[in-house]
C-alpha cells in the first residue's frame, strides 16, 4: 500500500541518520524529500506546506526529549505531523446498529459491503444485508453472492424498482437482527437523482451510521463527493477502497481527513478479508517502515529505564526458565516479538519462527505453569522429566502440552542465546537502533 510514498519517506529519513547535531540545512533537505513523496502521493499543496513549516519549525526549535538522538527527535515529529495530516480515524462500534452505506457506481461499495458484513459476523454480531441498489442490474445478484460466501442473510428484490419499498421491507425483515447493512445505487456521477434517494433512504431507515465509499485513486477529489454526501445525510465514516493499486491514496486520505468525516477503513484488494480498520498511527508508522512506532516511542523510556541485559554474562551464568520469563516480559512491553528482534545486532543469526509467536495470553499462561514449579525445576528445567510434566500441569490446571511447549521454548531460546555469544544485548542500544 502507498508503496512509492513509503519508500521515498524511508529514502528522506535515511538522509539524517548518522547526524550528531540538528542543522538547518539537514532539516530542509529532509522537509524537501518529504515534500516531494507527498506531493506524488497527490497530497494537496497546501497541506503539504504547511506541514513542511511546522517539521522545519519544531525540529530546529523544540528540544529533543532526554535520551533522544537527533534522528529520533526529527522522526518522532515527522511521525506526529503526518499523523495529524491523516486527522482522527472515524468511530465503528461493536454493537447492534444499522449502517446505511453510500457511494459512487464503481467505489467498491457492494464489495465493501460484503467485506463489512463478514468483519462484524466475525466479531461475533448477527448481520444482515439490504440491497437497495435497485439501479444497476445485477447488483443483487453480486450481493446475494458476497453474502452467501460468508454466510450472512440478505433482503431483497432484483424484479423491484422502489429503493424506497425495499429498505421498508428490510427494515422490517431484520428487526431482531444486530447489525444491518444497507447497500443503496450509485451512479457514475454525483446527480440530484442519486442524492435524493439516499436522502429519502436515511429517513426511513434512521441508521446509526452513514459511511461514504471512496476509491482511492480519485485522489484529492475524494474531498468533493466527502463533501457532497455529508451535506446530505451527514456522512460519519468513509472507507477508503482500492489503496492497492495506486499511488494516489496520500491524496484521498487527506482529502478526507480535511472534511473531518473521520476514515473507518479501508480496501486493499478484491478478496473479501482485504479489509483494515484504519488507525493513523499504525498506518503512518507502517508508512515509514517502522511497525508500531508509537508504542515503541511510548514505551522507551520505561524499557530504557529497565535492568540492561548482558547475554554474556547470561550464558557465563544460568540461563534460568526465570530469566526466560523476564525477559520475554521486556520484550512484549516494546511491541512485536518479531519486529523488535528484527531491529537487534543479531549479526545473521536466525531464529526460529516459532519463537516470535508468544502473544500474551501465552504470557500468562506460562507465568501460571511456571507458578506450579519448584524453585529448583525453575532454576534448571533440564531436571523435568514426564512425570514432573504431569504434576506442573495438574497444578498449573494446562495441559501437560502446554508445560512441554513452554519448556520447548525455553531451549529455543537458549539455543538464541548460544549464538549470539560475542554480541551485546542491551535495550539502551536496541532503543537507540530503533527506526533504523
Ligand atoms: P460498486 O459499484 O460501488 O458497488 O462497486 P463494486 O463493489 O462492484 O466494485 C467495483 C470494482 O472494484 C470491482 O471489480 C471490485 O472487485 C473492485 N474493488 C472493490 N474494492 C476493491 C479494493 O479494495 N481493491 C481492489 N483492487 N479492487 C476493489
Amino acid at each position: 500500500m502507498l508503496d512509492s510514498l513509503s519508500t521515498s519517506l524511508k529514502d528522506a529519513l535515511k538522509k539524517i541518520a548518522g547526524k550528531t547535531v540538528i542543522d538547518r540545512a539537514a532539516v530542509d533537505e529532509l522537509v524537501r524529500s518529504l515534500q516531494r513523496a507527498l506531493l506524488q502521493a497527490d497530497v494537496n499543496v497546501k497541506l503539504v506546506m504547511n506541514l513542511s513549516q511546522s517539521i522545519k519549525q519544531r525540529s530546529l526549535e523544540e528540544e529533543p526529549p532526554k535520551g533522544m538522538g537527533v534522528r529520533e527527535h526529527v522522526l518522532r515529529i515527522v511521525y506526529q505531523e503526518l499523523v495529524a495530516l491523516m486527522g482522527g480515524a472515524g468511530k465503528v462500534d461493536l454493537a447492534p446498529q444499522t449502517i446505511l452505506m453510500a457511494g459512487l457506481q464503481g467505489s467498491g461499495k457492494t464489495t465493501t459491503t460484503g467485506k463489512l458484513a463478514r468483519y462484524f459476523k466475525r466479531k461475533g454480531l448477527k448481520v444482515g444485508v439490504i440491497c437497495a441498489d435497485t439501479f444497476r442490474p445485477g447488483a443483487y445478484k453480486q450481493l446475494s453472492t458476497l453474502c452467501a460466501k460468508v454466510d450472512v442473510p440478505i433482503f431483497g428484490n432484483p424484479e423491484e424498482k422502489d429503493a424506497l419499498l425495499i429498505v421498508r421491507e428490510g427494515m422490517k425483515r431484520f428487526e431482531a437482527t444486530e447489525v444491518v447493512i444497507i447497500d443503496t445505487q450509485g451512479r457514475h456521477a454525483l446527480e440530484d437523482e442519486l442524492i435524493e434517494e439516499i436522502v429519502n433512504i436515511n429517513e426511513i431507515a434512521q441508521p446509526d451510521h452513514r459511511w461514504l465509499v471512496i476509491d482511492a485513486a480519485l485522489g484529492q477529489q475524494a474531498a468533493e463527493q466527502a463533501k457532497r454526501f455529508n451535506e446530505a445525510i451527514g456522512i460519519d465514516g468513509v472507507l477508503i477502497t482500492k489503496m492497492d493499486g495506486t499511488a494516489k491514496g496520500g491524496g484521498a486520505l487527506s482529502a478526507v481527513s480535511e472534511t473531518k468525516s473521520g476514515i473507518v477503513f479501508i480496501g486493499a484488494g478484491e478478496t473479501i478479508d482485504d479489509l483494515e480498520r484504519f488507525d493513523p498511527d499504525g498506518f503512518i508508522s507502517r508508512l515509514l517502515g517502522m511497525g508500531d512506532l508509537k508504542a515503541l516511542a511510548e514505551r522507551a523510556e520505561e524499557v530504557i529505564a529497565e535492568e540492561e541485559m548482558d547475554v554474556n554474562a547470561l550464558l557465563r551464568g544460568k540461563f534460568t526458565l526465570r530469566d526466560m520469563y523476564k525477559q520475554l516480559e521486556a520484550v512484549n512491553r516494546m511491541g512485536p516479538l518479531k519486529q523488535v528482534m528484527s531491529m537487534l545486532p543479531l549479526g545473521g543469526v536466525q531464529i526460529p519462527d516459532d519463537a516470535y509467536d508468544v502473544t500474551s495470553t501465552k504470557m500468562d499462561r506460562y507465568k501460571v505453569i511456571m507458578d506450579s514449579m519448584t524453585p529448583a525445576e525453575l532454576d534448571d528445567p533440564q531436571m523435568i522429566s514426564g512425570s514432573r510434566v504431569q504434576r506442573i500441569s495438574r497444578g498449573a490446571g494446562v495441559s501437560p502440552e502446554d508445560v512441554r511447549e513452554l519448556l520447548k521454548y525455553y531451549k529455543i531460546m537458549q539455543r538464541a542465546l548460544k549464538g549470539m555469544r560475542g554480541s551485546k544485548f542491551s535495550m539502551q542500544r536496541m532503543m537507540k537502533r530503533f527506526g533504523k
